[in-house]
């Protein structure tokens, strides 16, 4: 007896003219632990291999109802593969078969057909492992070679869904990605196998049940072949996607997850260790391409945001260049007059002089709000924190000499001390009190009126009667540039950038600015203030950095 290595267990099939023989042959191999089928001759001989097909033909050589050849061809032909074929041959017989791969000639004993077996048996295993193999690299091909063309999110996720799918031969797949603000994994769409419904309103939380059950971060992939009975996932989720077994891979970045990739459901075979890892090699590669579309669509955003900033910029540059040319001239008129009309009276003279001065101050404010603008958007500008006894100060910001209007303080007594930039304050309180007598053309009262709010806040307002604002266009008043469009508000003169700046520094204090107003019934501006402006400052920094902080560790699934 010849030993050798085991073989393989395998399925066999057997053709043999000697209908005793073939049963014999075929107690052996079951005794070694073969599936062994034996084939009837007659019509059926090619049918009947090709609907079990086995990992090996055992045919003897005078087996003639159909003819062998044709039979083994007929076979290869429809199975699209080798068919390791053993031929039987009896001491008489003299011919031979091309189609064969081997040939054992009677009598031999039964070491020898087994050593024969296995080694054809093996052969064959092997073959098929490096098939499988071939197949799961030209997939992982596939798949980073769609990552390269994919355009945008819908492409590159649908994909990866589809490949993910057909590498491990399953029939869904799903690509999910962790949204940190609300802390769970988002379905993207399209799934494959899914219906879109399924797909578009599923989310999976990583927080409390579901992270109790799996922590796809902490303790990686899983494969499981009981999807809706197993403790590890939401069972509910199960029920919706309709999983009997999935394979789930994260994608992982250094300690971060930005996803799953789920593949479910092959009734043929369940999900083992193999499959697993090519999800995890295919994982491997999504992760480099996720992350460069979740930071192409984070540029994309950004760059939408610098062209609006850029189109806002032009547009500021337009106006004030415009806001200064008006007062240049002006300037640049009357120092004319005065140079060539060498007998202009005293009076009209300084009159022409004090115009100029007069413009040259709009001038300088207009370049100094410009300026504020431009330091407190960019972060450059620090607010100089101080200790104010409002009640004073309040008294001397108020501009009170206005021709044709009265203004009224409404201050209570022993008003708080608070701590707040005073130049900017005076600046808010200036701005809204000169508002109030501009846009008062037939002049009336005005008042500043002044409260405490709680133990933390006091609020001040300005209140008009003049030409007050139209509803449709109140809301955005605190924005830059805007200006009220009735004829009466345009016929005076302003640049629209006054309430903008309050609104800085009022938010720059920690507080908040608004407006009440009935056109033709005047106006109230109001302005909310932290008694420790500084203090809300640093709460509100250390609240940013936190929350920059939380952001990148939410990040981390
Ligand atoms: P400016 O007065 O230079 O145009 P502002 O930013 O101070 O710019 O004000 C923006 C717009 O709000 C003004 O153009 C005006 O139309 C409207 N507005 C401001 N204050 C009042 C007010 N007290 N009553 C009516 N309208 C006002």
């Amino acid at each position: 007896m010849i030993l050798g290595r085991p073989a393989p267990p395998g399925h066999i099939a057997i053709l043999h003219s000697d209908v005793e023989k073939a049963n014999a042959l075929a107690r052996t191999f079951r005794g070694a632990g073969h599936r062994v089928t034996v084939i009837e001759k007659g019509r059926r001989v090619t049918q009947s291999v090709i609907e079990h097909p086995p990992d090996l033909l055992l045919a003897s050589l005078s087996f003639s109802d159909p003819p062998l050849g044709g039979v083994i061809r007929g076979v290869r032909l429809a199975l699209g593969m080798e068919l390791p074929v053993l031929v039987v041959a009896d001491v008489e017989d003299t011919g031979s078969l091309l189609e064969a791969d081997d040939i054992i000639r009677e009598p031999f004993d039964s070491g020898e057909l087994d050593l024969r077996v296995a080694t054809l048996l093996r052969a064959q295993a092997e073959k098929r492992t490096l098939q499988r193999k071939v197949q799961e690299l030209l997939g992982l091909y596939k798949v980073s070679w769609a990552f390269s063309l994919a355009g945008g999110a819908e492409g590159l996720y649908g994909h990866l869904a589809r490949q993910s799918a057909e590498i491990l031969r399953a029939e869904k797949g799903l690509v999910l990605i962790f949204e940190p603000e609300r802390r769970q994994m988002v379905a993207q769409t399209p799934g494959f196998g899914f219906e879109p419904a399924q797909v578009e309103r599923l989310r999976y939380p990583v927080d409390g049940e579901a992270r109790s059950r799996w922590n796809f971060r902490k303790n990686g992939p899983l494969v499981s072949n009981k999807a809706q009975a197993d403790t590890r996932l939401l069972p509910r989720v199960g029920a919706d996607l309709g999983l009997e077994s999935v394979v789930i891979a994260p994608l992982v970045r250094g300690p971060q997850a930005l996803g799953l990739i789920l593949v479910a459901n092959r009734p043929a075979a369940p999900f083992g260790e193999e499959d697993l890892n090519l999800l995890l090699a295919v994982a491997g590669q999504a992760t480099v391409a996720v992350e460069n579309l979740r930071l192409h669509e984070e540029i994309k955003r950004a760059n939408i945001q610098l062209e609006e900033h850029d189109r806002v910029k032009s547009e500021f540059v337009a106006i004030v260049a415009h806001d200064f040319r008006k007062p240049l001239m002006a300037i640049r008129g009357f120092a004319e007059l005065v140079l060539e009309e060498p007998d202009i009276p005293v009076e009209a003279r300084q009159d022409f002089m004090r115009t100029v001065i007069n413009e040259t101050e709009h001038l300088a404010l207009l370049a100094n709000d410009t300026l504020l603008i431009t330091r407190i958007e960019t972060g450059e500008f620090e607010f100089r924190w101080r200790e104010v006894d409002l009640g004073p100060f309040i008294l001397d910001a108020v501009p009170l000499g206005l021709s044709d209007h009265s203004v009224l303080m409404d201050v209570p007594p022993g008003f708080p001390k608070i701590v707040a930039d005073p130049d900017r304050l005076r600046q808010v309180l200036t701005n809204l009190t000169m508002n109030a007598v501009k846009y008062s053309p037939q002049g009336g009262s005005i008042t500043v009126r002044c409260r405490e709010r709680g133990s933390h806040h006091v609020v001040m307002e300005v209140v008009d009667h003049g030409l007050g604002i139209p509803l449709d266009q109140i809301g955005k008043l605190f924005q830059k540039f805007q200006r009220v469009r009735t004829e009466e508000h345009l016929r005076i003169s302003g640049t629209g950038l006054g309430l903008y700046i309050c609104r800085l520094i009022v938010e720059g204090h920690g507080g908040q600015i608004w407006v009440e107003s009935e056109l033709g019934n005047g106006s109230t501006f109001g302005f909310v203030l932290p008694l420790d402006a500084s203090k809300a400052q640093a709460q509100r920094k250390a609240l940013e950095a936190e929350r920059a902080v939380k952001a990148i560790r939410d990040t981390s699934a």
